[in-house]
């Protein structure tokens, strides 16, 4: 993909996590997508809900900055929490960090999202979604445990920060904003059938029946 494209869907997919309310009130989020072998985009501020395509930096995969306005100071403490994702997973196209307002409930407990909502099958979700314990953000211990958790649950595509928030990675920008709103729907879905006597865990068989019917009907969510 050139690189306007790829600039073009880090905005669509910024515009669709503020339509979504995927940034709950601080607007706080930093989105990212590979742009090749050796370089991603990355968002230059703290907000996106009005990000435009000029708000990106290119980083290499070290994190120095290889073309455009440097980023904020307060950005350069998560880059590695970005970068260290793209080099643990090849298949990784783009990694979006918000406080996403039903899944910082998760975080903030210190409990992970139980498998219990059909549409996250479809993502290629086939486990619960771990809380990796706190430590401050970017920093070492906290990047650490995160790449930790990614290489011991190779296809598991979210990790919650404990007392945070949440980084999602997928394939593209748009695809990786939609599997986090589909993760927040289940966030809020489990919080609400508490009330109901709690969520009921799918079929054990949910995940293969889920993959025969996307491969025969299309993959639409
Ligand atoms: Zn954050």
């Amino acid at each position: 993909m050139l690189e306007k494209e790829v600039r073009l869907r880090i905005v669509e997919a910024a515009h669709l996590l503020a339509k979504s309310g995927m940034l709950y009130r601080g607007e706080h989020a930093n989105l990212s997508a590979r742009l090749d072998d050796q370089h991603i985009l990355m968002t230059r501020g703290g907000s996106i809900a009005n990000l435009s395509g000029d708000d990106l930096a290119v980083l290499d995969l070290q994190g120095n900055l290889a073309d455009g306005e440097a980023m904020d100071a307060t950005m350069q403490e998560v880059i590695q929490m970005h970068i260290r994702v793209y080099q643990a997973r090849a298949s990784v196209g783009a990694v979006i960090h918000t406080h996403a307002p039903h899944v910082t409930v998760f975080a903030v407990a210190n409990q992970p999202i139980p498998l219990v909502y059909e549409p996250l099958l479809r993502f290629g979700v086939t486990e619960s979604i771990p809380v990796v314990p706190w430590a401050p953000r970017g920093s070492d211990k906290s990047v650490n445990a995160i790449i930790d958790v990614l290489s011991n649950h190779p296809g598991l595509p979210a990790v919650m920060m404990a007392n945070h928030g949440v980084l999602v990675f997928h394939q593209d920008p748009v695809n990786t904003a939609r599997l986090l709103s589909t993760l927040d729907e289940a966030a809020e879905l489990v919080i609400q059938a508490k009330a109901l006597g709690g969520a009921k865990e799918l079929d054990p068989a949910a995940i293969e029946q889920v993959k025969d019917r996307m491969a025969a009907f299309g993959s639409r969510r």
